[in-house]
């Protein structure tokens, strides 16, 4: 299964591309997190890619396929994977296209901006490990500690109310109108995201049934 998780920001994406990465035992490429390693580790794509970020605009397509490209050539891949945040732009999904990744679906999971604001706004996350928490909503087993690896949570910087509003407003401009793309390709799925994690999930795995 090659699929496609699309969504605005805080929609839900990494928390569903989790879920159904233990399901299907496929791996999950988040393009978000691994530009945050990147980041944490000074190398030269972190340093270009910093002040885009930082700023909730887009890093720039060559970098972000180079990323992709460079994921999807190592073995785990071989037998499905599911992308997290990839493509944003058409160009993205174009240059997927040609290099002849046959992407079996793309879901899309559909919240409104006021639900975003304010989910995005308890959101945190594990420094170490990419792990996603959400205040409300996911709560970890110790206050603000990483279930996965014990390191304390944070809120991630482009989660503050002012850049969230700049990501949507990005979204809305250049990542929505992959949804026509991949409408033409007979390929979406939409998902209308829930309350619970539980419920949304059920909905997303009755979509990969189809
Ligand atoms: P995310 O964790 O998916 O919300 O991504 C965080 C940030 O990383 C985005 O706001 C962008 O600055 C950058 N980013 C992640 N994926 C992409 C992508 N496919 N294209 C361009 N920028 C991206």
């Amino acid at each position: 299964m090659r699929l496609i998780l699309m969504g605005a920001p805080g929609a839900g994406k990494g928390t569903q591309a989790e879920i159904i990465s233990e399901t299907l035992r496929i791996p999950t490429i988040s393009t978000g997190n691994i530009i945050r390693e990147a980041l944490k580790s000074g190398s030269a794509m972190g340093r270009k890619a910093k002040q885009y970020m930082v700023d909730g605009r887009l890093v720039p397509d060559d970098i972000v396929i180079g990323i992709i490209r460079d994921r999807l050539a190592q073995p785990d891949c071989a037998n499905g994977f599911i992308l997290d945040g990839f493509p944003r732009t058409i160009p993205q999904a174009e240059a997927l296209d040609r290099m002849g990744v046959d992407i079996d679906r793309v879901i899309d999971i559909e919240v409104d901006d006021e639900t975003i604001a304010r989910r995005v706004s308890g959101r945190r996350i594990c420094p170490s490990c990419g792990a996603s928490y959400h205040v409300d909503y996911k709560r970890p087993t110790v206050e603000d500690i990483c279930d996965r690896c014990g390191d304390t949570l944070v809120q991630r910087p482009d989660d503050h109310p002012d850049t969230v509003r700049e990501r949507l407003r990005v979204y809305h401009e250049q990542t929505e109108p992959l949804k026509s793309y991949y409408v033409a390709a007979g390929k979406l799925y939409a998902v209308e995201g829930q309350e619970e994690i539980s419920d949304t999930s059920r909905l997303v795995l009755a979509a990969l049934e189809n």
